[in-house]
Parts: structure tokens; C-alpha cells; sequence
């Protein structure tokens, strides 16, 4: 049983279908470095994937098995690993990224050719990302009809329940410590990312029910709010696969089924219930999102790197690494992106709706690639995913599927009013403006001189004046973008 992005014992297709072949399991899972060029795991998925694998060996070290670890090029070390073994299957579950698809294809015939069966199943996505094609047989670029579609033949098998993998692994398997594959940083900056999550199955399973316990019905009103706990923050649990997206459809579902329940026996008016549907509706539809990022993925694979929409391909983004570092820091001078980035630094996470504003920040105010937004986040997230960065990023910019239109440009000030109205999100994470009132924190530059003295803010000294004009930018930004749009077609 080759384990990737599915390091979980429940609902785990392949797993569950080595165990019940009857055979001995090898429960293995190969590094590979250099596997993914560009798109290797950054620093803060690796810090994870080093805590997911302990806690994936410890399940199946309390199951008298072992993870086997090792290191180096997957098509070589299986085969050795087959050779050693004599094993005479191989499973896996799929994974859809470009380098993952590339790299699958050559294994499945590697072992195809030496007689030995792969069978490989589905554990990551509620259904294959090339299920669903428009009526002439193309893929989707727009969300909405995509989801519909999907939605109207989805109906998600229930998830498995958790498998036991039984007997050691052969003793001439030898696995590598965890610790050689040096995921872990050397200079340990991950206190913030230690403090916030539990990696694992177990802390995945925890995050689930806290949310559907206390988030889920509400979930259609608080989820744009980065200073309420809305949100589910199980991203980086179902990009390592430690929670399937089955697992959390039916999870919410039961929720609905029995609140509903619930009511009918307190003979609650119907407009309860059906606000409840409506949360329910909300988060699901975000997995739906999920799902798209994946079928764009697969049916663009270029689009990690190239725009979808090939008038941005020749775009004269600006270079201004002093810029791209200011808000990369979070001191850009305006305290909702600061308050973003600076999460983000802390935690390897940021709320979505903060990474829309500072992705807007990023390629519109500043006109800096959404290239250079994608990478960092590639290193920064805990659940950086190729399929998801890609989409988002490119609809922050206005070049990919479904993209905010280039004439969208978020003000931040106004969002982080609307999305942050007693600036709480901001108090968090740029404590220098803590003591400010929250008719200025959002715009500490506007504020009368005694309320900045008053609050004890400098601006300039301990917190930055904004480092570029908003209505000059958005000015910039239009007519560059219009010319682009409007100049090539489609
Ligand atoms: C610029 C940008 C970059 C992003 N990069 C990533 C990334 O690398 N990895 C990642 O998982 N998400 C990414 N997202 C999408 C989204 O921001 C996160 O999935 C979400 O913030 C995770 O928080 P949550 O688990 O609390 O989500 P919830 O709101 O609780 O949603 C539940 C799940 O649905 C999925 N989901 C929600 N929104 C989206 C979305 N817009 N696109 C795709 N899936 C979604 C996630 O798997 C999420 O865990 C990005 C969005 C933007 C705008």
C-alpha cells in the first residue's frame, strides 16, 4: 500500500481493498524531493507532512504494524521495495496534479510490465476530476454549472470505517527514521504552526466535529468573517488526505438530518430548518470548489504556471521586490493585508477571505504577478495545494476558470470595514494598532494626530504609512488590465 496524499486509516479506498485481498500489507510511503520541481512541498507543508506521517505510524504501530519510509525516486524504490517483497500487488490511491498523474502513469507500467497488479482507486475527491464535460464535451471554466451538474448525479459513496493493517512488514523491509527525510526546519520557526494544529487523523477528526458541533449552522452568515471561528479549517487535513471530502459531505449531512430531526420533535417552524439547509448548502458547495480547482487542474495542467486565459500570458506585470517583500511581510500600511500575511507567517494559514483581499492587494494595487502571490503561499500554507493555489490565484488576478473580472478590485479598507467591523481580526495580528478605534483601524493614516498619539501609533515608525495610494492604483490597474483584456481575444 503506497500512502501519498491520503495518510489516513478510515475511508481509504486502497487501503481498505489491500487489506481485504487477503495478503500481507506493506503500508509504504516514498520521499521524493526533487519529484515535483517547482511545486515540491514548501517549508510549511513539509513541517506538516513530518507531523502526519509520525501520527500515521503511530495508528498503525498500535495496529502491530509499521510505516516503511523511504527516500529517493518512487518508480525505483517500488521496484526494489517488489523485489525485495516479491509482492504481488501494488495499491494506491489516485492523485490528479500534473507531476502526480506523470509520475503514476510510469509506475503503473513499470509493474504492469513485471507482471505485477496496480489497482488504484479514488480516496481525495467526492468524484473524478473528468467526470462531468459541458454539452459539447469540454471541460468547465465556470464554477456554477459545473457544481450543478456534478450535483445532480453526486450522490457521495458513505465512507469506510477505519481499517485495522495487520502484521509487521517483512523484516527485510527496513524503513528510514522519520527524521532523515529533514522535513523538519533546522532553524525552528514553527512554534506558531506547533500552537495551532494537530496534524494527523485523530486532530482531523477533531477539527470535524468542533465544526459541526458549533460552526456549520452558521456557517452561510460567519464564513466571510475572519474575526469569527466560521470556518471549518480543515484544509490542511484534506489536502494530506487525512480526512476524505466523503467523510466531511456526510458528516455535515448527518448534522442536517439530525438538527432537523431535532426540530420536528420541538416543532420548530419550518424557516429554522431550512436556514440550517441553506449553511449546510453553503459548505458543501465549498468543497464544491474543491472538486473544480481539481477539474481545471486536470484538464489545464498548464495553468500551475501559465494563465488560463492566454491575454495575461504576455502581461507586463511590474517587478518591485521591495513591494512584493512589504507585503509579503505584512507592512504594506494597510492593516487587513498586514493582518492576512502576518496570519499567515504565524500559523502557515490565512482566512479565505483575507487571502482574496491580499491577493487583490497583490496583482491589482501592486500589479505584481500572481506568479510570485502563488509561490509564496506555496511555502507559507500548511494546505498549499496545487489545484486550489492555482484557482485561487488566478482568480484573484482575473487570468484563470471563473476569474474575478479585472475591473474587480478589492478596496481594503471597505473590506476589512464590512468583514472586520470592530477590527478584532486586526487587534490579533497587528497588535501596534491594537489601541486604536475601530472607526480608524482600517485606515490608521486618516486618523486626527491625538488618536494615533493617544493609541501610542507612529506611523512610519512603528507601524508603515500605506505603501501606495489605493485610487491611484485601482486608476493604474484598470486602464493596464483593460488594455490587456481587450487587446487579444480569447
Ligand atoms: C489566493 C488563494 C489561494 C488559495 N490557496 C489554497 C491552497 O493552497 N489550498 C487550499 O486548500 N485552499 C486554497 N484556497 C482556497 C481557500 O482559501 C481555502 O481552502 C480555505 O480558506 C480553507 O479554509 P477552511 O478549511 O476553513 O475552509 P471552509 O470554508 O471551511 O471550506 C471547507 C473546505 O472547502 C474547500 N474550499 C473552501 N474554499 C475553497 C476555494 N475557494 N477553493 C478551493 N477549495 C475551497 C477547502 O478544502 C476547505 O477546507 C486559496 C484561495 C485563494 C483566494
Amino acid at each position: 500500500m503506497w500512502f501519498r496524499l491520503d495518510l489516513r486509516l478510515s475511508d481509504n479506498r486502497a487501503l481498505a481493498a489491500a487489506i481485504s485481498s487477503g495478503a500481507r500489507v506493506i503500508p509504504v510511503y516514498i520521499h521524493d524531493p526533487h519529484e515535483a520541481g517547482a511545486w515540491s512541498p514548501g517549508a510549511a507543508s513539509r513541517w506538516w507532512l513530518h507531523q502526519s506521517l509520525k501520527s500515521l505510524d503511530q495508528q498503525l504501530a498500535e495496529n502491530g504494524s509499521k510505516l516503511i519510509i523511504l527516500q529517493g525516486d518512487s518508480h525505483d524504490e517500488l521496484i526494489e521495495l517488489q523485489e525485495k517483497t516479491g509482492a504481488t500487488r501494488l495499491f494506491w490511491n489516485r492523485r490528479y496534479d500534473p507531476q502526480g498523474v506523470r509520475r503514476d502513469q510510469r509506475v503503473e507500467a513499470a509493474f504492469k510490465e513485471r507482471g505485477v497488479k496496480v489497482e488504484t482507486f479514488n480516496s481525495s475527491l467526492l468524484h473524478e476530476p473528468d467526470m462531468v464535460r459541458t454539452a459539447d464535451g469540454n471541460p468547465f471554466r465556470v464554477f456554477t454549472p459545473f457544481w450543478n451538474r456534478l450535483l445532480s448525479s453526486l450522490v457521495p459513496e458513505p465512507p469506510l470505517a477505519a481499517v485495522s493493517v495487520p502484521a509487521m512488514p517483512p523484516k527485510a523491509v527496513q524503513s528510514l527514521p522519520l527524521d532523515e527525510l529533514k522535513l523538519e526546519p533546522s532553524i525552528d520557526w514553527a512554534h506558531g504552526l506547533r500552537g495551532s494544529w494537530e496534524p494527523g487523523e485523530a486532530g482531523a477528526q477533531k477539527r470535524l466535529a468542533q465544526f459541526v458541533g458549533s460552526g456549520l449552522f452558521s456557517y452561510s452568515t460567519a464564513r466571510d468573517r475572519p474575526d469569527l471561528n466560521g470556518i471549518s479549517m480543515l484544509s490542511p487535513h484534506l489536502h494530506f488526505g487525512e480526512i476524505g471530502p466523503r467523510q466531511v459531505w456526510h458528516s455535515a449531512k448527518s448534522a442536517l438530518d439530525a438538527a432537523r430531526k431535532r426540530d420536528a420533535r420541538a416543532a420548530a417552524n419550518r424557516d429554522g430548518s431550512s436556514t440550517k439547509n441553506i449553511d449546510v448548502e453553503v459548505f458543501l458547495k465549498e468543497l464544491g470548489w474543491r472538486e473544480f480547482a481539481y477539474h481545471v487542474l486536470f484538464n489545464f495542467p498548464d495553468t500551475c504556471d501559465q494563465p488560463m486565459r492566454k491575454q495575461f500570458s504576455d502581461f507586463a506585470w511590474r517587478q518591485d521586490p521591495p513591494a512584493l517583500r512589504a507585503w509579503q511581510r505584512g507592512k504594506t500600511g494597510y492593516p487587513i493585508v498586514d493582518a492576512g500575511m502576518r496570519q499567515l507567517w504565524h500559523m502557515g494559514w490565512m482566512h479565505n477571505r483575507v487571502r482574496m483581499i491580499v491577493g487583490s492587494f497583490l496583482t491589482k494595487d501592486l500589479l505584481l504577478s500572481w506568479n510570485e502571490g502563488a509561490k509564496w503561499f506555496w511555502d507559507t500554507l500548511v494546505d498549499a495545494d496545487l489545484a486550489s493555489n492555482t484557482l485561487g490565484w488566478q482568480w484573484c488576478a482575473g487570468c484563470g476558470a471563473d476569474a474575478a473580472p479585472y475591473f474587480r478590485i478589492f478596496n481594503p479598507v471597505l473590506q476589512g470595514e464590512k468583514f472586520d467591523p470592530d477590527g478584532h481580526y486586526i487587534r490579533r495580528w497587528v497588535p501596534e494598532l491594537a489601541a486604536l478605534p475601530s472607526k480608524w483601524i482600517h485606515k490608521p493614516w486618516q486618523a486626527p494626530e491625538t488618536v494615533l498619539e493617544k493609541a501610542g501609533v507612529k506611523l512610519g515608525f512603528n507601524y508603515p504609512g500605506p505603501i501606495i495610494d489605493h485610487a491611484f492604483a485601482r486608476k493604474r490597474a484598470l486602464e493596464a488590465l483593460h488594455q490587456c483584456t481587450a487587446s487579444v481575444p480569447s
